[in-house]
């Protein structure tokens, strides 16, 4: 928000960083998820992208050397998700920090009665609310393969969009059109579902991980939208819809394409 308005005060408004063609068609090459795109996405991403260099800062974390190529990758990949909703879906983005590995981080909760749990876990990503990506290179580099349903950058831009409404509990704001209700109704169950599942002992359709939380459940399914929509159409399909809708920007890709454009 501040930013914005720093942008109305002064007109200040960073121009976006030149991608040399070369580098873009490597990533292209690199990545199988993008290739998938449409020539008229990929130019879309082309410049998302190259304004997203230009107002994120990039901060290499326990002695990592970032270049160009790792800062492109990054960028592209947390660019995806709002080719259609609109670049200022990243808005809370303001830095992202690049861990050469899994990072340990330790958590400090004081609950209601006020008493302090602490803990830590190993991470691969997270998406702080005060405007830090913050990743595993080694688990960015395998995202975009498409032959799982994984990727971190996803994951956490994710968690972005989740929060533009002030919490991270897997519904974000809703493009015009969309149904809050519908989409209540379809997650709610679907998280109900894969609950049941694993209290069940029967083998989950999709990554577990996506029964922690509600906002997990959206990052994960949101994953699997990109990566394998196959997957997720099988285990979750009005989930599948939803999600086709919302990163549509709100449009009824199924009605406007007769399913062209579908298998990403
Ligand atoms: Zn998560």
């Amino acid at each position: 928000m501040f930013r914005k308005l720093l942008a109305l005060l002064t007109g200040w408004d960073p121009a976006p960083v030149p991608i040399d063609a070369a580098s873009w068609r490597t990533l292209l090459a690199e990545l199988p998820l993008l290739r998938a795109l449409s020539p008229s996405e990929q130019q879309q991403l082309h410049q998302l992208s190259a304004r997203f260099l230009a107002d994120k800062h990039f901060y290499g974390a326990d002695g990592l050397e970032i270049d160009d190529g790792m800062m492109l990758r990054v960028a592209a990949l947390a660019c995806l998700p709002v080719l259609a909703l609109g670049y200022d879906w990243l808005d809370a983005i303001r830095e992202v920090v690049l861990y050469p590995d899994l990072f340990i981080v330790h958590h400090r909760e004081v609950d209601e009665l006020g008493f302090v749990h602490e803990g830590s876990a190993t991470l691969s990503g997270e998406a702080w609310d005060f405007g830090t990506l913050v990743l595993a290179w080694p688990e960015v580099q395998q995202a975009g393969q498409r032959h799982d349903a994984y990727n971190v950058v996803i994951h956490e831009v994710a968690h972005v969009l989740d929060n533009r409404n002030g919490a991270f509990n897997g519904f974000p704001p809703l493009p015009a059109g969309m149904d809050r209700a519908r989409w209540t109704a379809d997650f709610s169950a679907a998280f109900d579902t894969l609950n049941r599942q694993l209290d069940a002992d029967i083998e989950p359709q999709i990554d577990p991980y996506a029964a922690t939380a509600p906002t997990e459940f959206f990052a994960v399914t949101s994953e699997y939208h990109f990566e394998r929509p196959d997957l997720l159409r099988q285990a979750f399909p009005a989930v599948a819809r939803q999600l086709a809708r919302f990163y549509a920007g709100g449009k009824d890709k199924d009605k406007d394409t007769d399913g062209i454009g579908q298998a990403r």
